[in-house]
Formats: structure tokens, C-alpha cells, sequence
């Protein structure tokens, strides 16, 4: 399954075996006495062969064979059309000569391309609410983060909002648990409808939820905010003959107005949906401005 061959200075195929003409879809005796460029030039015309991407032929010669010369040694990986997967080792010898080497790889490349998807399959998953689908706590916390770091690094405005679905106790209690769940996703399905895709969204337990919008001072972030309040407003989710309707409280804060962590601004969002909570629900507060409301007793 190796193949083998020997190309001499002037870069002419002086020997190989069945395994290395074959790359180029030759025999051997077609193979020897061509150049690495011209066995490549063959193949491509037969449109088999080894593949070249972005490069040309005299490109790839440059990078592989003049590589090796000028190197001593060269290695690299290369496709065959029909899947396969080479590793090609060039070597130089005192004569400058070239020994080259090839091994099928595919199985290798194939173990490894598996085991891409399915680390890319469980990050997806330890990032992900099972329920909504959309964030989950610590994955929002960790992209919040890092928005909140570029906007102080670029001094560009960031808002952070939290939500708390009202009431929703009531819902579980008039028409159970698992209505409840569709509940938790219809609203988590409108509020990523509503948001942009580089907004930051996430559950952060329960019915709560967090979102962070960056490039957004604290008038945008309260239109948002309105938005997301009235969208979940006219939900209405069928139930049965029911039509469930939901309403959300909402608070939000300036994110990167000074150098709080992001704990402390989410207890700021916090404060204000509470205030949010306790003067009706189904509104939405900025921070500071209903805390000193309340503070001053207005
Ligand atoms: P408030 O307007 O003050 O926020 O009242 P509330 O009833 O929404 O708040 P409370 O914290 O009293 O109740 C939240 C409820 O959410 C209690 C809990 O059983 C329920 N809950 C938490 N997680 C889930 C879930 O994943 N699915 C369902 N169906 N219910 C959940
Ligand atoms: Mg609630
Ligand atoms: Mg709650």
C-alpha cells in the first residue's frame, strides 16, 4: 500500500513502484522518465489523480519539491479524487536526489474528521439549554464576557437586560408542567425572532432570562426591551380550547458604563425587574433611574 519512487536532480522519475505511478493513474512504465510536473499535468488531464487546491501545478512543485530541496526534507498531506487521503514524505539525498514516500491516511483523516464533529456535537450541547435550545447560564455568562471586555476595549455602548416571565407559576399550576415548557419555549422561539443574531441570549434557570446587546446605549437597549415585552404579550399559545396568554417584566442597565463584573450589572438588570415586579408587571425599568424612583419614594 506504500508507495515508493526516486526522482533525480533534474526532478525525472528514475524509479517507483505500482503504488506511486498509481497516485497519478499510471503504470510505472508510463511514470518513469516524466517530471513530478508532467505526471501531475497527465493525471489532471485524466481528471483523476491526486487533487490540487488553490494552487497550481508549478505552485505545488514549488511548495513540495523545491520545498524538500531546499529543506532536506518535506512532508505533506495530499487528496486523491476518489477520497483517498496521502502522507507524502520527500527527501533529499546527497546526490539531490529525491526519495519520496506515500502512505494511505484516509482512515486516520476519517477517525479525525469524526472526532471533530462529535467534539464539535458536545461543545454545541454543554453550551446549550435543552428545553429552548437557545444558551444556556454558563455559556451566556461566558459570551456576555467576553461582549462586555470588546465593548470596554472599544468604548462602544453595550445594555443588558434581564426577563422574568410573570406569573409563570400559575400557568404550571392551571395546565401543568408540560405546558408550561412549551410556554418557556415559544417565549425563548419570539424573543430570538426579535433579537439580532449577534445579540447575546441566554436561559439563565426557571423562567429567567438575560440578553446582552451589544453596541446598543441604554435608549436602544429600552426599545428592545419594549419590543421583546409586546411580542411576548401577543403570543397567545393555544392550549386545547385555552389560549394561554403570557406576559414578561423586564430590567435593564447600562453594561459597560464603569468597571463592575458582570455579576454586578446583572444584580443592576436584577433591581430594576424587581421594581419592574412590584409596580405591576408586564413593564419594563432601566436601572438607576426607578431605583432612585424608589429610593426617593416618588
Ligand atoms: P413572578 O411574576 O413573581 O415572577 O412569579 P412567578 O410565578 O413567575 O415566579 P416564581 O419564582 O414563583 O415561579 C417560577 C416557577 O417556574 C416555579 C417553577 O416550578 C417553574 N419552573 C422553573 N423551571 C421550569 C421549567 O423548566 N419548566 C416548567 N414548566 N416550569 C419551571
Ligand atoms: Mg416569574
Ligand atoms: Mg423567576
Amino acid at each position: 500500500r506504500e508507495g515508493f519512487g526516486i526522482y533525480d536532480n533534474n526532478d525525472v522519475l528514475i524509479f517507483c513502484n505500482p503504488t506511486l505511478a498509481s497516485h497519478f493513474c499510471l503504470t510505472p512504465e508510463q511514470a518513469l522518465g516524466k517530471t513530478f510536473a508532467e505526471m501531475l499535468r497527465c493525471q489532471v488531464n485524466e481528471s483523476d489523480g491526486l487533487t490540487i487546491q488553490n494552487e497550481d501545478i508549478d505552485a505545488l512543485v514549488k511548495r513540495t519539491h523545491n520545498g524538500a530541496r531546499e529543506q532536506g526534507q518535506y512532508t505533506y498531506e495530499s487528496t486523491v479524487f476518489t477520497g483517498k487521503c496521502l502522507l507524502v514524505s520527500l527527501t533529499k539525498s546527497s546526490d539531490n536526489e529525491l526519495f519520496v514516500f506515500t502512505s494511505d491516511i484516509t482512515q486516520q483523516k476519517q477517525t479525525e474528521l469524526d472526532l471533530r464533529d462529535a467534539l464539535e456535537k458536545v461543545e454545541k450541547l454543554a453550551a446549550t439549554d435543552p428545553l429552548t435550545e437557545i444558551s444556556n447560564r454558563r455559556h451566556f455568562i461566558s459570551q456576555a464576557e467576553k461582549e462586555l471586555a470588546r465593548s470596554r476595549r472599544q468604548n462602544s455602548p453595550a445594555t443588558l437586560l434581564s426577563m422574568d416571565i410573570d406569573h409563570f407559576k400559575k400557568i404550571n399550576d392551571n395546565y401543568g408542567h408540560l405546558v408550561g415548557d412549551q410556554v418557556l419555549k415559544s417565549v425563548a422561539q419570539i424573543c430570538k425572532k426579535t433579537l439580532r443574531s449577534h445579540d447575546i441570549f441566554g436561559r439563565l434557570g426557571g423562567e429567567e432570562f438575560s440578553i446582552m446587546l451589544p453596541d446598543t446605549d441604554l435608549c436602544g437597549g429600552h426599545e428592545v426591551a419594549e419590543r421583546l415585552r409586546e411580542n411576548i404579550q401577543q403570543l397567545n399559545i393555544k392550549h386545547n380550547e385555552h389560549i394561554i396568554n403570557v406576559t414578561a417584566s423586564i430590567g435593564l442597565c447600562k453594561a459597560n458604563s464603569d468597571t463592575l463584573n458582570l455579576n454586578e450589572l446583572l444584580s443592576r438588570a436584577d433591581e430594576a425587574l424587581y421594581y419592574a415586579k412590584n409596580t405591576g408587571r408586564n413593564k419594563v425599568e432601566l436601572w438607576p433611574i426607578s431605583a432612585r424612583i424608589r429610593r426617593f419614594n416618588f
